[in-house]
């Protein structure tokens, strides 16, 4: 990771090296990027204005949105679905094309019973009244201790780790991920960096049915540290990445914008960047549900 982002003012740098709109493949983290921070997650919704511009941006090129958020939780929370938008959901473990049907990227099933048993028997471990938070997804399990008493969290929390490495070995595998007073178990491979990958396999394969089969190329916009995987994938497979963050965080993003108010704008102005509508068909003929690789699942 390099130091620091550049400014804002390095976004005229962006619009000007976006060219040919079949180049590009536009992925878009959801909360904290098209849906500003709240208090309380599920209160998040899109930005006024954000659905309308990933439906502009995608008649000209392929849009994706990736979130750390279960499918179908992101399914809700976007209100409704933009046309011809493939959505990615838990960090890369499930995907939801235009058409309506699912591909599993990942062993649900497997990760499901997994994650059951780890969760029982950390619950009873965890006294929720003193702060500890279990928070449990599609392809994870997160202790938060940020409200525990450190006694508290000394006593209690190498039992804990203890519960979750004694799962890692389990189908279809897992890790033990460590974050600022969190502790999680998740699927090995679900991160955004290697979802990203995938997605791009997808713009790929279209590409190779498209006159001169131009390079397809990610442009990644994310605001938080899971999405730093992506942008490492993004840049180097020739992409670009904007980290949207009010604080000069470490990034290995190119451009930085530091209001999240102007990311509607920014998508609109990437829109207008690739210009009219190119001679090249659908774009979403991308995201079709055939070929997809993983495990159909609806
Ligand atoms: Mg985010």
């Amino acid at each position: 990771m390099t130091a620091a982002a550049p400014e804002d003012d390095d976004l005229e740098a962006l619009r000007r090296s976006i060219g040919d709109p079949r180049r590009w493949t536009v992925v878009i983290d959801f909360d904290g990027t098209l849906a500003p921070i709240v208090d309380h997650p599920d209160r998040a919704a899109p930005a006024p204005g954000a659905i309308e511009a990933i439906e502009d941006l995608a008649r000209v090129c392929e849009v994706a949105l990736l979130s750390g958020r279960a499918l179908d939780d992101l399914v809700a929370r976007l209100g409704r679905t933009p046309p011809g938008v493939l959505l990615v959901g838990g960090h890369g473990s499930e995907a939801r094309h235009p058409d309506g049907t699912r591909t599993a990227l990942t062993d649900l099933d497997a990760a499901t019973a997994a994650l059951d048993e780890v969760e029982a028997t950390i619950r009873p471990l965890v006294d929720e009244t003193a702060g500890w938070i279990v928070e449990r997804k599609a392809t994870s399990v997160a202790v938060h201790h940020r409200r525990v008493t450190p006694t508290e969290v000394d006593r209690i929390l190498p039992e804990v780790r203890r519960a979750l490495e004694g799962a890692t070995s389990s189908a279809p595998g897992f890790v033990v991920l460590d974050g600022k007073a969190v502790v999680e178990l998740r699927v090995r491979g679900t991160d955004k960096g290697v979802a990203l990958r995938w997605i791009l396999d997808r713009a790929a394969a279209r590409a190779d049915l498209l006159p001169g089969r131009p390079d397809i190329k990610p442009l990644v916009f994310g605001d938080d540290t899971t999405d730093e995987d992506a942008f490492e994938v993004a840049l180097e497979l020739g992409g670009q990445a904007v980290r949207i963050d009010e604080l000069p965080s470490a990034t290995s993003a190119r451009f930085r914008l530091r209001d999240p108010g102007r990311v509607v704008t920014l998508l609109r102005d990437v829109r207008d960047a690739l210009g009219p509508d190119p001679s090249v068909g659908t774009p979403r003929a991308a995201w079709d549900a055939s070929d997809a690789g993983g495990t159909q699942a609806r």
